[in-house]
């Protein structure tokens, strides 16, 4: 009987190993345009046509190939860039395997035109389904021409399973956002269908994310950067407002390389914490740097999974990287925001849409200003202003009712104090006008448009921050009842307000044990002095036990939370001008005022732009 084992043709071994590499028109953009990069090319076009499938053209200035090098890149294992299994671990090129073009070339026709600065004459080959149909002097630039055309035409059965051009597009824009990022000095056009989707010159990587992903991107970055003994991080986290449902604008890049890295996505995205409504992503430009010899890179065959030392320690330092860099610039009120009110006629300081110094529990929210570096940017902050002029710490959240003569003269009194910290400036008498939509929601103008608030959430948050100050100054006021209530509690229920009875005591509440499962409510805060306390202890009970599923959020939130929700005004109140004017003025004092505290949206800045579109 004769042998039966045979050695795969080349070409078959090749279609073999294109499977691997060439998935779809999206991996021979990548693996050429990669070539190129390790050629040293400063420009680089990229020239598509029906998403792939019809051409993929890639050209370089790089150095370029001799005719044998040329005609030998195609070969199997055909590399320049390694010669020994070390190499391997110590890469610092892209490719490295000597498969790519191999491999497009057994599943495409492929035309390469190249020439090396020294040669006076270039070299052209024609290689269809791994068969070399020429090879030829040509006249040509220094640099490489790579033309793949027909991609699959031998595999009809791959072709067919290309998805709809807008898919193939995605994954090209993908690639080549990775790679744009990743290399900011190099020129790049790309072109799709013979229209220029991007035109780069070589720029820094900051001009970069705004050429690639626009201005409005670009205003709403901060930069991020720590350096430790296991690594380095440099790059830019996008604020809160400029999240998107899909995460294709989330990059990682360890040592200059594209890399997925589900794990330290994490690390991100809950240093972003409550900031972000459910299902929102964060935008973000992250560059690691490790010791190469830190990092298994070849985990996946696509090479973007990447395999760490000490993962769990980068998690943490990327996760506080990133919150203190939201915090640091004081992510909300957001640059943008902020230029819009301090370029507000009657608003010319600076000194007016600022946080307070007193800021709410640190694990809930990371932007605090605690650390003696980041004070700076809150100078005279509302709440120092507030605590200045009521010699206290502010008492007087709610909303004042017209009625109530002491809330009329605090709105009063934040008034004359804006005068007086900002008399240089201040015209002394507000332009600024505001409008109730449906009892619900109050508009108002900014330099870049308009402003929605939606009041309740408004208010929601002033509360929160409010109860949350009482609780960490334990400065809350009782308002006495006059008829103590009694309330019974189930096992479960009793145990949930032990729990949090003695912070609920610091925040003027007076709640006492009465009989085993028996309490007797005898005050509660004065802010919460009109409403019906059972209900907002069921509230409270409410928050406490649904939130178990976030362990992060602490008792004092939830509890800050809960009462906050108790204490805002239900939406359908009517409002007066200067109730608008006082919540939105106590809105942009706190530290957040574009989210409530569990993440749903207080604002919204309808854009001028937006509204000018509907008159065309
Ligand atoms: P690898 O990149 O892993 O070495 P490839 O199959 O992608 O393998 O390329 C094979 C070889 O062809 C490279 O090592 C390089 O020497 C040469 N080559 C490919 N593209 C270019 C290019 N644009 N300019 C110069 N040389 C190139
Ligand atoms: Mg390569």
């Amino acid at each position: 009987m004769s042998d039966i084992i045979k050695l795969l043709s080349d070409s078959v071994a090749n279609q073999i190993a294109a499977g691997e590499v060439v998935q779809r028109p999206s991996s021979v953009v990548k693996e050429l345009v990669e070539n190129s990069l390790d050629a040293g090319a400063t420009s680089i076009d990229v020239i598509i046509k029906d998403a792939g499938r019809t051409l993929i053209q890639v050209v370089d200035n790089g150095f370029g190939m001799s005719p044998t090098d040329a005609r030998m890149s195609f070969e199997r294992h055909a590399t320049s860039k390694i010669s020994k299994a070390e190499d391997l671990f110590a890469i610092t090129t892209m490719g490295f395997r000597g498969e790519a073009l191999a491999s497009i070339a057994a599943v495409a026709e492929v035309e390469l035109v190249t020439r090396r600065a020294d040669d006076e004459l270039g070299t052209c080959i024609n290689i269809a389904a791994s068969k070399v149909k020429s090879q030829e002097p040509v006249a040509a630039a220094v640099g490489t021409n790579f033309k793949v055309r027909n991609l699959f035409f031998n595999i009809p059965a791959r072709r067919k399973f290309l998805k709809s051009d807008k898919v193939e597009y995605k994954h090209i824009v993908d690639e080549i956002h990775r790679i744009v990022l990743t290399n900011p000095s190099v020129a790049f056009k790309v072109v799709f269908d013979n229209e220029i989707k991007y035109q780069l010159l070589p720029e820094n990587i900051h001009q970069r994310i705004a050429n690639v992903f626009g201005k409005k991107l670009n205003q709403n970055l901060v930069p991020i950067g720590v350096e430790t003994q296991i690594v380095n991080i440099k790059g830019f986290v996008a604020k809160p407002e400029m999240s998107q449902k899909n995460t294709s604008e989330q990059f990682f890049f360890v040592n200059n390389r594209y890399m997925y890295h589900p794990y330290f996505r994490k690390a991100v995205t809950s240093a972003y914490d409550k900031l972000l409504p459910e299902g929102e992503n964060p935008r973000f430009f992250i560059y690691l740097e490790v010791d190469p010899s830190t990092i298994d890179i070849n985990i996946h065959p696509t090479k973007t999974e990447i395999k760490f030392e000490g993962e769990q320690a980068i998690y943490m330092i990327l996760n506080s990287a990133v919150k203190e860099a939201l915090g640091k610039f004081n992510v909300v009120p957001t640059l943008s925001f902020e230029e819009d009110i301090t370029r507000d006629a009657h608003f010319t300081s600076t000194t007016v849409v600022r946080p307070p110094v007193i800021s709410v529990n640190p694990s809930f929210n990371p932007f605090k200003y605690t650390d003696s570096g980041h004070k700076r940017d809150v100078p005279k902050s509302w709440g120092q202003m507030y605590d200045v002029n009521t010699g206290k710490a502010r008492d007087d959240f709610d909303l004042p009712e017209s009625e109530n003569p002491q809330n009329e003269a605090n709105a009063l009194s934040i008034q004359s104090h804006i005068e007086y910290e900002n008399d240089e400036n201040y015209s002394g008498d507000s332009n600024q006008k505001y409008l109730q939509l449906k009892n619900k929601y109050i508009l108002t103008s900014s330099h870049s448009g308009m402003i929605v608030i939606n009041q309740r959430r408004a208010h929601e948050r002033i509360m929160y921050e409010h109860f949350m100050r009482m609780l960490e100054t334990s400065s809350g006021v009782v308002q006495k009842s006059l008829f103590p209530l009694v309330i019974e509690l189930s096992p479960e229920e009793r145990g949930l307000l032990i729990e949090v009875m003695t912070e609920l005591n610091t925040i003027g509440f007076e709640i006492v044990m009465v009989g085993n499962d028996k309490f007797e409510i005898r005050g509660v805060p004065a802010e919460l002095a009109e409403m019906d306390a059972n209900a907002i202890i069921c509230q409270l009970f409410e928050e406490l036990s649904e939130g178990s599923s976030d362990v992060k959020l602490l008792l004092n939130d939830k509890i800050a939370i809960s009462l906050a929700k108790s204490a805002a005004m239900s939406s359908g109140v009517a409002l007066k001008d200067e109730e608008m004017e006082n919540l939105f003025f106590r809105l942009m004092s706190c530290s957040n005022h574009n989210y409530t505290a569990d993440g749903r949206k207080i604002m919204e800045i309808v854009d001028i732009s937006e509204i000018e579109s509907k008159f065309n």
